[in-house]
């Protein structure tokens, strides 16, 4: 048994499409018997394999929110084909809050994994998800973005496979998601994988499974969220789980390696000289940091110790040292 304190309005095994809440038991103040709602949609038909797809693992990161919670709504159960378990918005406090952590117990959930079965309300999470919703699964696909301080294209990222059917199952997910970048681990993962994020606890019970950075700034990016949305059917289709969806040709995937972030050592303002998707060059200043506050103090420089593609952007414009303000990539070889 998983020991957890999470019941759930659905049975995770019942034929047929199912909408409603894991009751997450929270006594406060102002509702002793009372409960946090984290919503959850299983739509199981007959044989086929089981897919897991969560967002609002970060609170601040909304196309994956809304791009699930559109899937559930319009998915009905002849639709489908195997298990589809969808998790809109799985830090709910977070997600409520707007922000990447939960202000109930500060917890980061994409740190917490493989939590804890009695701990705080952001670890009971990470529990359930690790111990008892992704044994379940063949297949995950966790939805991110660039939260309120970060801003992505829309870009897969995928860890390395340690055998040819995880391989031949990656590639399935990252071909079929045929979002514009893939960001591809050359290390980690497996069943002993460390990681204490989503993606660890999904490679620690032997699920097939990719995340997602889609957009940030605090924002929903529309064209973004379009991307998502096709990329999740085009992903059911490929899993043999939407038999009657007819994807469109593929658009093409670059797949990059990292090459690392670029950070401030100061404070002030940030003047980005690059923008996503250009080329640096190693040495090549990419930023001003600027201090309108001092009189005549020159903006400092912000120089690259990588060559690449600026793959992720720092969205806030105010920085302190220890931001990281670009992140580096380079074309996999
Ligand atoms: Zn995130």
């Amino acid at each position: 048994m998983s020991g957890t304190l999470i019941t759930s309005e659905v049975d995770l095994d019942a034929q047929g499409k199912q909408m409603g809440y894991l009751r997450l038991p929270h006594s406060t103040h102002r509702s002793a018997y009372g409960w946090i709602p984290v919503p959850i949609t299983v739509i199981h038909n007959g044989e086929g394999p089981t897919l897991v797809i969560s967002a609002g693992v970060h609170g601040d990161e909304y196309e994956g929110q809304i791009a699930v919670a559109n899937l559930a709504r319009e998915l009905d159960a002849d639709d489908i084909r195997g298990r589809l378990i969808m998790l809109p918005m799985l830090n709910v406090p977070a997600a409520e809050a707007g922000c990447r952590v939960s202000p109930l117990d500060d917890g980061n959930l994409n740190r917490l994994y493989p939590g804890d079965a009695k701990g705080t309300p952001s670890e009971m999470i990470a529990h359930y998800h690790e111990e008892v919703i992704l044994p379940l699964a063949d297949y995950a696909v966790d939805l991110h973005s660039g939260g309120s301080s970060l801003n992505y294209p829309a870009r897969l990222l995928r860890g390395p496979a340690h055998t040819p059917e995880e391989e031949a199952g990656l590639a399935k997910l990252t071909q079929a998601f045929d979002l514009p970048y893939a960001w591809v681990f050359t290390g980690g993962g497996g069943r002993n994988s460390p990681a204490r994020t989503a993606m660890g606890a999904a490679n620690r019970k032997g699920v097939i499974n990719v995340m997602a950075e889609l957009g940030g700034a605090g924002c929903l990016t529309p064209d973004v969220l379009r991307q998502t949305e096709r990329g999740l059917r085009r992903i059911l289709h490929a899993l043999g789980m939407l038999p009657g969806y007819a994807p469109d040709a593929p658009r093409g995937t670059r797949s990059l390696h990292s090459k690392g972030s670029i950070y401030c050592y100061g404070s002030g303002v940030f003047e980005p000289l690059k923008a996503i998707g250009e080329d640096v060059a190693e040495h090549e200043t990419v930023a001003l940091i600027h201090h309108p506050e001092t009189p005549g103090k020159a903006p400092d420089a912000v120089v690259s110790p990588y060559g690449g593609l600026v793959l992720a952007m720092r969205a806030m414009a105010q920085v302190r040292r220890g931001d990281a303000l670009f992140q580096i990539a380079a074309v996999a070889v």
